[in-house]
């Protein structure tokens, strides 16, 4: 008889901020995460100093990424990450990709697909992205991406853009 009890579920998290001191704005934002009900960070990246994609007259942006333990389903985890942009004030400019003082994407949910108005998973950026592979390298390297590229050999491949990606000096 298959059981209804509710399981813990992986979930993987990418952080990145460009405002009002990027740095601050990631570990607050871990902070914050770290308080999401029936949810436990289980894995940090370091930090990356990363060149802005899109509008290129933009601060450098922070990022890294986190894995989560969660009990919360897919739609209930966007919505606290959601909380925790707007209680840092991000502000939904109509700039594609602009500045921002907090960004958080969930970019693999345990193995769930979705693709409907809210919610996109995995996320389908990633695969181009280095300033999400590589955080995400640190923290889960062996993760299948696409059907046969795990974060590795995806992190390997020349990527149309070049953005620089810079590992930084944690001071904690
Ligand atoms: P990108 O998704 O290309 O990184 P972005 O992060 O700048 O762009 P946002 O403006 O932060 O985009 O988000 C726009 C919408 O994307 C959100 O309102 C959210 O509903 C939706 N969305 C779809 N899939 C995801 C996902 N996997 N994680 C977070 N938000 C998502
Ligand atoms: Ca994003
Ligand atoms: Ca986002």
């Amino acid at each position: 008889m298959m059981s209804n009890k509710i399981h813990w579920k992986i979930s993987y998290i990418g952080l990145g901020s460009n405002q009002d001191n990027p740095i601050k704005q990631i570990k607050n934002a871990l902070v914050n995460m770290g308080k999401i009900e029936r949810t436990r960070i289980i894995k940090k990246s370091s930090f990356y100093e990363t060149e802005p994609l899109g509008p290129d007259q933009q601060p450098n942006f922070i990022n890294a990424a986190v894995a989560l333990l969660t009990l919360l389903d897919p739609y209930e985890l966007l919505i606290k990450l959601q909380h925790i942009e707007k209680k840092q004030k991000r502000e939904r400019g109509s700039i594609r990709w602009g500045p921002r003082t907090i960004d958080l994407d969930i970019l693999f949910y345990s193995n769930v697909t979705t693709n409907d108005d809210r919610l996109v998973l995995p996320h389908p950026e990633i695969q181009n992205r280095d300033f999400v592979l590589f955080p995400l390298s640190e923290i889960a390297p062996e993760l299948m991406v696409s059907e046969h590229l795990n974060v590795v050999d995806l992190l390997e491949m020349e990527k149309p853009q070049n953005l620089s990606v810079k590992k930084i000096k944690n001071d904690d």
